[in-house]
């Protein structure tokens, strides 16, 4: 039925560790299901999702983290995403992981020997230094989970809310930043009723932006219908861009705006068609964040708004220093944290630091699989596509 080859990859230095037999055919529907079919009729049965990584994951040949990242990488939508994921594969985010494991366990062992030997008096100095040492190991999962979270964004991108008055360039500015003609550009108040979606890249990380329909009092029932799912987008976004037209500046009306946004919500102000006012495109710092004069139009000023959006991620640190984390590791550090925290305030009663400290410990464990209860191995390889 076709001619191929067959690669044997003998155990333990294949991907699942096992002998594992690899066969390599011309590709296309018909012929890929008619060799499956006769392996299958051999004996062979068809690999559950994720089942080959879970393999290399039981047999010890990657940890659970490494396990996830292989997922990741498999998804990753931009390079810098695959790179990111590549990272925790090749067992950088585990390795960081692991050292403050080991910290944890050395501390753990003398504040067990503490409990064991409780006649032997204690250096006020050691005192001391479990403090500074849990403190330490403290702010190093603080860093590590940032890493995380940067890697968060770089994976699911960055939701974006465009907001501002109709006409004063949303689309236009949209279409600038995507380079294509995504939206409907039209000098009539009020053309963009939807909410927009559309995803772009910039300096690698994704972006989701929502072009909203103007957020203006209306009678028009489809515009108003626009206009509560344009706050229903903004509550979720990580961004807000407000745009201002810079003939007028900020008005009462955006003023308003402003007031409604959710409090700690990143803001960056646009003073469009400055083409208009002959102003300069330049930078400056507003009362809610940077305030970018430039003109949709012309493109001027544009990388100005590109470099701020980035800051908003930490694209700076992002690609170099940033994991592909999930939810379920930032539980973990942030429980892990916390209960060094907790730890750091017990001073002398041993007994309760030792059981923060496995606390702690414990937490770590979760993320590299050295203690993870079946169903959660379960729901992590269901997750992932059949043949993987
Ligand atoms: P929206 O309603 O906020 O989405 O605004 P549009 O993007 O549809 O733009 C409204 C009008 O302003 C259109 O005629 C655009 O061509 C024009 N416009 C947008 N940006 C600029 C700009 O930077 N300079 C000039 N001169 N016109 C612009």
């Amino acid at each position: 039925m076709d001619d191929g080859i067959a690669l044997y990859f003998k155990g333990p230095h294949s991907f699942t560790g096992e002998d594992v037999i690899e066969l390599q055919g011309h590709g296309g529907l018909a012929v890929n299901r008619l060799v499956l079919e006769r392996v299958v009729s051999l004996g062979a049965r068809i690999a559950e999702p994720g089942e080959f990584t879970r393999r290399a994951f039981l047999n010890g040949r990657l940890d659970l983290a490494q396990a996830e990242a292989v997922a990741d990488l498999i998804e990753a939508s931009t390079a810098a995403a695959a790179r990111c994921a590549m990272r925790s594969l090749a067992g950088e985010f585990s390795e960081r992981i692991r050292e403050v494991s080991m910290a944890l366990v050395e501390l753990r062992m003398f504040v067990e020997a503490t409990l064991d030997f409780p006649e032997e008096a204690l250096d006020p100095a050691d005192l001391a230094d479990i403090r500074v040492r849990l403190d330490s190991l403290a702010r190093k999962v603080e860093e590590i989970g940032a890493a995380g979270r940067r890697g968060i964004v770089l994976r699911r991108g960055m939701r974006l809310v465009l907001v501002g008055r109709p006409n004063v360039g949303k689309s236009s500015v949209l279409n600038a930043l995507s380079g294509e003609d995504l939206a409907i550009v039209s000098p009539i108040p009020g053309t963009t009723r939807d909410a927009l979606r559309e995803r772009i890249e910039i300096g690698g990380v994704p972006v989701h932006v929502v072009d909203t329909a103007g957020v203006r009092d209306s009678n028009d029932q489809v515009e108003n219908l626009g206009i509560v799912r344009t706050w229903g987008e903004v509550d979720r976004a990580d961004a807000v861009l407000l745009l201002t037209d810079s003939r007028d500046g900020i008005s009462g009306e955006d003023e308003v705006i402003l007031q409604r946004l959710p409090a700690g919500i990143p803001v960056v102000t646009i003073c469009n068609k400055c083409d208009l006012t002959g102003a300069i495109a330049r930078r400056e710092v507003g009362p809610a964040g940077p305030v970018i004069t430039m003109s949709a139009l012309t493109g001027a000023g544009l990388s100005l708004l590109r470099t701020a959006l980035l800051e908003i991620v930490g694209r700076d640190e992002a690609v170099e220093d940033s994991y592909m984390a999930r939810e379920r590791h930032l539980d973990a550090l942030d429980r892990c944290r916390r209960a060094l925290v907790a730890a750091a305030s017990l001073g002398e009663r041993f007994e309760l630091l030792a059981e923060e400290l496995r606390g702690a410990h414990t937490a770590l464990g979760e993320i590299v699989g050295e203690c993870t209860a079946d169903d959660l191995l379960g729901e992590i390889f269901s997750r992932f596509c059949i043949g993987k």
